[in-house]
């Protein structure tokens, strides 16, 4: 495995989003002096806190899965999760309602969902989804090891049995005709593959690989943290500068200084100079070669995911309104190529509403409910859309689908905190508009995603979204120790590839 050249001694990690924090808390448990420079003024990057009149909102992620990531950022300088963060399981992890208003809700636990299934569908569909959880359960330990939480050097470096077993699990076919062997009602596979969009990708395009994702999000359970999705990256700094990791926070880094391929001071607009033995990026992937005024050798350009509108909504409290809800429009195929090919919004939507109070009500002022609507659009390289005109008119209709969609009652006295679309995204500097990164295309997956070190620059390691393994926070906290090993030259002994069920260790009682 390639790693930086020269000494290590002192670490610079640009971004305090997971990926970066990640990596701090890596490198500082290995005995590396560590400052972490933030333009924010607090840590969590995307995964961000917004305090609107009494809401207190989570600005990114509401879908927390593979917590056994989260416990081994904290083992990393001898910490438990269950001393800093109350994870709280959450079931059912989906409420799905479908076009004609059929129900499911989606269990982690293989019989509860089996019965859930059975009265869906019935016995032959809950059969199929037993075979399918074991072929799920089968990819995951193919693949989780030997390629999502490993470094490649080049695609060469992939190890052949390790290939011949994804392409054995047909791991190298499209996702959704792969469910389809077991699973035939087409509105329950919508439920395994529906994820596909976190890739970026619809699901009769996307690799079979990345059913996975399906597995951590319907098998391996759904989380939320007390005190609201921001508590993580709280609670990550906290044991962070606990272990001596130095914040500068409301510092923007503007240069590099070099020395040939070294790095050898970080810049700042408030002019500081941070010397450093290496540094990590946890910046947008353009950002990041722009800092290094070093040019991609990629022969194509890099494609960014989807993007996604994000309404905030308060309302009269409803306890009927689950954590999650999947709420499917009668178009699917159809929605997909709208967003990712004709680059305009679905015109039947699919939605994911969250309501977060129904894990901790404290999040918003009493008889009150915070609720999180995302609808997925395309981003400003596939769409024209005029989004700062469009946006307030396009946020309203999601918030009146989502009412019909949720049952007439619901969502009464309903009112806009915020609403954030793709022209936002940019703002803060994310590609095409897009929060989630790069695609997750066959040529930007694995050994062919831009890697996390960059030819001819000795002491400089990428980690976060853009690179490897990929977006969301599973990816991006195991690219923060992808980046550590790129660093020390090792990785610490750590168990091999993660169980599920080991949740009672985790959480505080
Ligand atoms: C709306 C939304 C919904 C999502 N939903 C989910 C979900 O449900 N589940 C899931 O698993 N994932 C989800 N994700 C994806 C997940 O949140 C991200 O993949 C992850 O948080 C990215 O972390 P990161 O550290 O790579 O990047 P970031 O969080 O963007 O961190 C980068 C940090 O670098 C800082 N920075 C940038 N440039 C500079 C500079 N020049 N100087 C100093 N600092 C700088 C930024 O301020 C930022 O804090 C969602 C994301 C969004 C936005």
């Amino acid at each position: 495995m390639r790693t930086v050249t020269g000494r290590s001694d002192h670490v610079v990690v640009v971004g305090a989003g997971l990926a970066g924090l990640s990596t701090a808390i890596h490198l500082a448990g290995r005995g590396r002096a560590v400052t972490v420079v933030e333009r924010e003024s607090l840590p969590g990057g995307r995964m961000g806190r917004l305090d609107v009149g009494g809401y207190r909102i989570d600005t990114g992620p509401t879908v927390l899965t593979m917590p056994e990531l989260i416990d081994e950022v904290f083992a990393a300088v001898g910490e438990r999760t269950r001393d800093h963060v109350d994870l709280i399981p959450v079931d059912p992890a989906y409420h799905a309602i479908f076009a004609d208003g059929r129900t499911l809700d989606v269990h982690s636990d293989e019989d509860r969902m089996v019965r859930s299934i059975t009265e869906f569908s019935g016995n032959d569909q809950a059969m199929g989804y037993r075979k399918m959880r074991a072929w799920l359960t089968r990819l995951y330990a193919a693949e989780f090891d030997r390629f999502i939480a490993a470094n490649f050097d080049s695609p060469l470096s992939m190890s052949i049995p390790a290939l011949a077993a994804l392409t054995a699990l047909g791991g190298f076919r499209r996702w959704d005709g792969k469910v389809g062997e077991f699973i035939t009602d087409p509105d329950l596979r919508r439920v395994f593959t529906f994820q596909s969009l976190y890739a970026g990708v619809a699901p009769d395009r996307a690799l079979a690989a990345y059913a996975v994702i399906a597995y951590m999000d319907t098998m391996a359970g759904v989380y939320f943290p007390r005190g609201g999705m921001h508590a993580v990256p709280d609670a990550f700094a906290t044991v962070a500068e606990a272990a001596g990791v130095r914040f500068h926070y409301g510092a923007t880094v503007t240069e590099l200084e070099r020395a040939g391929g070294r790095v050898l001071a970080v810049h700042t607009d408030r002019g500081e100079r941070i010397a450093c033995d290496a540094v990590v990026l946890t910046t947008e992937r353009h950002r990041a070669y722009q800092l290094l005024t070093h040019r991609s050798r990629r022969p194509v350009a890099v494609r960014a995911a989807p993007s996604a509108v994000v309404l905030h909504v308060a309302c009269e409290r409803d306890a009927r309104i689950p954590h999650h809800s999947l709420l499917f429009g009668a178009a699917w195929h159809a929605a997909f190529v709208d967003i990712i090919e004709k680059g305009r919004v679905m015109s039947d939507p699919s939605l994911l509403v969250t309501r977060p109070t129904a894990g901790d009500a404290d999040l918003a002022p009493a008889g009150r409910d915070l609720l999180y609507i995302l609808v997925p659009v395309p981003n400003l390289e596939q769409g024209e859309i005029d989004w700062e005109r469009a946006g307030t008119d396009y946020a309203g209709e999601i918030l009146e689908l989502a009412r019909r969609r949720l049952g007439g009652a619901r969502l009464r006295d309903a009112d806009l905190l915020s609403v954030v679309t793709p022209a936002d995204w940019a703002k803060q500097d994310m590609l095409a508009g897009s929060p989630f990164a790069l695609a997750h295309t066959f040529a930007q997956t694995g050994p062919f995603r831009p890697a996390n070190m960059i030819r001819g620059i000795d002491n400089a390691v990428l980690a976060g979204g853009s690179t490897v393994p990929g977006v969301g926070i599973p990816p991006v906290l195991i690219s923060g120790r992808l980046a550590a090993d790129r660093i020390t030259g090792h990785r610490q002994a750590r168990r091999a590839t993660f169980a599920v069920g080991s949740t009672a260790d985790r959480i505080s009682k």
